[in-house]
């Protein structure tokens, strides 16, 4: 229990960190503190999907145009503060094999992570159908699908709806 309220402070932490405050501050800090989380980010595989989709350092614009709920499932997503398998497999004891975190709420024997919950697993295929459907693309690799949805002002208010209707559908 204790571990568990230390990661999720931990993330709620990297979340502010950032998506919010880093344009705010000095330019010679901004771009030291750029550098080290790029550095971070890519030895640290907690961070791969975040790493993936952070392609600029402004405050980030779900902030402004999602409502409070749509902008914290959001977060929590973009940051992996989450329960999906990938996360929990890490805490799991004794540690799960991140290529063994498989998905429980479909039967294609995939690790849920980020892409699997957001662009493939059948489980949301109704709210993925309802909010995601206009911005996904045929013949594009999944790193560009993700960020056409995540890095769009067009796309991503439908992103946390769906975000928000999965999560709550996964009980999580
Ligand atoms: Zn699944």
């Amino acid at each position: 229990m204790h571990l568990w309220m230390n990661w999720r402070f931990t993330n709620i932490h990297y979340y502010y960190y950032y998506d919010t405050y880093i344009q705010f501050w000095k330019h010679n800090d901004q771009s030291k503190t750029i550098q080290h989380l790029n550095g971070h980010m890519k030895t640290n595989s907690k961070h791969d999907f975040y790493y993936n989709i952070k392609n600029s350092y402004n405050m980030e614009n779900y902030l402004c145009t999602l409502n409070k709920d749509e902008s914290g499932a959001l977060s929590k997503f973009r940051l992996s503060a989450h329960k999906l398998e990938i996360e929990k497999g890490r805490y799991c004891k004794p540690f799960i094999p991140r290529n063994e975190r498989l998905c429980e709420n479909c039967n294609l024997q995939l690790v849920e992570d980020e892409k699997h919950f957001l662009l493939y697993c059948p489980f949301y295929d109704n709210s993925r159908q309802q909010y995601l459907s206009p911005f996904i693309k045929p013949n594009i690799t999944d790193s560009i699908q993700l960020n056409i949805l995540i890095n769009n002002v067009e796309s991503i208010v439908n992103v946390g709806s769906f975000v928000l209707h999965a999560f709550k559908k996964r009980g999580i």
